[in-house]
Formats: C-alpha cells, structure tokens, sequence
C-alpha cells in the first residue's frame, strides 16, 4: 500500500483531505502520523542518513502535512509554516530589495502591515488598487514589478478577484501571482487550476478548523519556486512545531465536511440578513445581487460561512458585536464554533483610516464567522441580538 499523493488527483478532494501525504507508519502500523517530537536524527555515517539531518530542515510530521495541502490545491510542493504571516513573509522574500508588488488593496490588515511597515524599509515597493476590475492590476504594472498579491474574496468587504483574467495579464508580463486562498480553501476555490503560481494559506483558520494552533502554508506546482522556498523557509526558519502540524492534518480530514456546513449555514444566514430591516447592507458572494455572484459562481465551488454586514452605525454594530450568546466576540475565523467580529477596531484596525473608508470598511460593519453549531440556533442568537440592538 502506498500514500496517495499530488499526483493521484484522480480521488476526489474529500478523499484526498483524509489520506494524502499520510501512510501508516511502517514501524508499527499506527494509521495516525505520528507527532515527531524530536530536534535531530541519528546519522549511520558522516554524509550517511535517512534523508533527515535537522528539523528545521525536515521533519516527518511536517511533511506529511506539506504533502496532504499541496495534494489539496493540486500543487506539486507544500511548504509549511509557522503562521499565515510567516508563509506570506516567505513568499514575498523571494523577491529583492528594488522589486515592485501590485497587491489588491482589500488585504488581511497583518499582511497590508507587513508590506508596507515592514518590507518597505528593506527597499520593497508595494502598490494597491481595486482588486475588482483586472485592469486596475495592468495599469499598476512598472518595469520594476516581479509579482501580483491578492485575497479572494477579500476579507472583510467580500471582494472577488477574478483570477484567470489576472493570472493571464501576468503570464504575459512573466509575473508571479500569489493568492491568499484562507478565506474560500481548497474545497470552495483551487487558484493553481485558473491559471496562479502560489497559494499562500493560514492553516489557523478553516484548513485547521479548531481554533486551537496558528499556522500558514504554501503551495506552487513551479519547481523553481518552490527550491527557493525550501531554501527561504530553512534559513529563516518560521518552521511549525510537530505537534501543530499534527493538529492541522487532523483538521483537514474534516476539511469537506465543515465546509460544506459552514457553506449551508453561509447562505442561509446571508438570505435572512438581507431580509432584516436594521441590516443595511450585507457583502457575500452568494448572494444573487452580490456584484460579483456571476464570477463567484464561475470560479467558486461554494461560498462558505464568512459573511460582512453593515449596521449603519457603530453603535448599532457594537450592539449585535457584544450581544450574541453563541457567536463569541473574538478575532479570526474558520473554526467551528461562530465568532462575530468588528473590523474596524479588531482585524483592520491597522490599516489606514482613509484605506478602510474608500473600500466601505465602515464603522457600522460586522464580521461573521458562521461556524457548525445548528443554523436555527444561530439564526436566533443574531435575532435576539439584533433586537437588543434596538
Ligand atoms: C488570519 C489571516 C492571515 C494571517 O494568518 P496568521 O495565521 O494569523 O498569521 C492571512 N490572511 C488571511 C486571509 C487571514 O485570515
């Protein structure tokens, strides 16, 4: 018996969440990977060794994990990673001081810190537009460009990328596209398949699922890439511990399942906000007036659970943040209990105040987190909240 790997993307997505990367272990059988816990490896002679030296370099667990979500995005190589922070560092590290990076302008506010707090001091440059319209991207383009960034759908306003379109202005220019693909996975949206170079993952929120490590990921199927990534991540070394990428590779067996709850739950939810007279206006892509549902439906599998919405106000926001009993107040997403957030103040709050205004990120907006519980229950939570909102 042999594990299934990248190459068998002939199984399906579910079935490769569960196995990819993962065989039992061939000492004792133990069908779960086991976590190892260990610095360093015993060599048989100098130069002589079981293809594992150091665990910074390489460690089992951890390739396993790498194997199991490069199998998922349909990549040839997976790299793991400390945080969703530390893998998009390492990705934009493959460039040099003097490169120039389009970048959608509705990012992660951790990502839009570390672009322009911490790698414009080393020489970077960094443009951002309306991630909407491809031709923002075209027209953003100087000689000195060597990559486009994006989120899709952008977190928190629900913006779509449409990513053939980009992934085309860039093959022509010899561009690299990174997507951050945290938000949809791969079960709702697989970048690599329209046309990107790398995905970029926090593995903290749905891959994982369960709130209880932080972690990031990267993908490509370019063999060029990925060396320097090998490299990247060995020499800086924002390298997870075992037990969390145990952790992650647990979660992902799940990944299918939860999605498609989260995605059930999503809409039914999103339908009931637009129908809510205090709701002013409510940003997911699977709504059919979403201004972008078409390109949702055209290169999305699903929609999931992230739904934004605005209150009008933030006191009327702050209301419902601070009055639902099962969605918890708390920064991130993806798990499987509910959170309700306020961008503003919370995720966002290190973005400029004009940046946040321009793209709609008002004070009156909340960010749901539309996690397994039963959707009843939590369509009731946000009703009684919503009526303490007054
Ligand atoms: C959380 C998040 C990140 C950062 O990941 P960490 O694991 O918190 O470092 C990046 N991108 C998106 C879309 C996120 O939601």
């Amino acid at each position: 018996m042999t594990h299934i790997s990248a190459d068998d993307l002939r199984f399906d997505i579910a079935t490769r969440a569960v196995h990819a990367g993962q065989e039992p272990d061939p000492s004792t059988g133990a069908i779960m990977t086991p976590i190892f816990q260990t610095s360093t490896y015993v060599q048989q002679k100098l130069g002589e060794h079981k293809g594992f030296e150091y665990a910074r370099t390489r460690n089992p667990t951890r390739d396993a994990l790498e194997r199991n979500l490069a199998s998922l995005e349909g990549a040839q190589h997976g790299f793991a990673f400390s945080s969703g922070m530390a893998a998009t560092e390492a990705v934009l590290k493959l460039l040099s001081s003097g490169d120039h990076v389009v970048s959608g302008e509705n990012l992660y506010g951790g990502s839009h810190r570390l672009m322009v707090q911490v790698l414009e001091r080393f020489g970077m440059s960094f443009t951002f537009v309306d991630e909407r319209d491809p031709k923002n991207f075209e027209r953003a383009i100087t000689s000195a460009t060597k990559m486009i960034y994006v989120e899709t759908p952008t977190n928190p306003m629900m913006r779509l990328v449409d990513l053939r379109a980009v992934a085309e202005l860039a093959a022509a220019r010899d561009l690299l596209v990174v997507v951050d693909n945290t938000f949809a996975t791969p079960i709702f949206q697989r970048p690599l398949e329209h046309g990107a170079d790398i995905v970029v993952h926090s593995t903290t929120k749905f891959l994982n699922g369960h709130s209880d490590m932080v972690g990031g990921a990267v993908l490509t199927s370019l063999d060029d890439v990925a060396e320097r990534l090998a490299f990247l991540q060995n020499a800086a070394g924002a390298v997870p511990g075992p037990f969390d990428c145990w952790l992650t590779l647990r979660g992902t067996k799940t990944l299918a399942l939860r999605m498609k709850r989260h995605d059930e739950s999503g809409r039914r939810l999103a339908q009931w906000l637009v129908e809510n007279p205090r709701v002013r206006r409510v940003y997911y892509p699977g709504l059919p007036d979403h201004p972008q549902h078409e390109l949702a439906c055209k290169q999305m599998q699903g929609f999931g659970g992230m739904i934004s919405f605005d209150m009008g106000s933030f006191d009327a926001a702050r209301a419902v943040a601070e009055g639902t009993r099962l969605f918890a107040l708390a920064e991130s997403l993806g798990g499987v209990e509910s959170l309700i957030g306020h961008p503003a103040t919370m995720t966002h709050a290190s973005m400029p105040a004009s940046l946040r205004e321009s793209m709609g990120l008002s004070q009156g907006l909340v960010r749901i987190s539309v996690g397994i519980e039963n959707a009843d229950d939590l369509l009731a939570d946000l009703e009684q909240a919503m009526e303490g909102a007054g």
